[in-house]
């Protein structure tokens, strides 16, 4: 389960739909599954169907999660055109077993989907998106 809030549900959707019609990407930090705070990323793939983050920026972002005395706890994306379920090459690119991967789809723009799923090798289980 994770937990994320209206106003950063908002966040997410919101970088969705400006880096529309390519895919969004970012990760997110906090404690306990809860997220505090959302990093936009550039997505070096500049694809409506893939994302891919430069490393360089995460490790620079990495850093500062653990500065603030947070914890690396999810990335998420975006899918333009479909559904907010992982791409065969998500599930190929899911390096974290710990975190949560949480995607915005904006098949239907005027009402935005977002899942969040736990990746661990090769195998998608869903997780519950709580708002609290
Ligand atoms: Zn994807």
């Amino acid at each position: 389960m994770i937990y994320i809030n209206r106003d950063f549900k908002k966040a997410l959707t919101e970088h969705s739909k400006d880096e529309f019609p390519n895919e969004a990407c970012g990760l997110l930090a906090g404690k306990d599954n809860r997220v505090e705070r959302i990093y936009r990323m550039k997505n070096t793939d500049k694809s409506a169907t893939s994302f891919f983050m430069d490393p360089g920026e995460q490790f620079t972002v990495m850093k500062d999660i653990r500065n603030k005395g947070l914890s690396f706890i999810g990335v998420y994306h975006s899918h333009p055109e479909t559904g907010a379920y992982p791409s065969a090459h998500d599930v190929k690119l899911a390096f974290y077993p710990e975190v949560s991967y949480v995607i915005v789809s904006l098949k239907d723009k005027e009402n935005p989907g977002m899942r969040s799923f736990r990746i661990i090798e090769g195998e998608i289980t869903e997780e519950e998106v709580k708002a609290l």
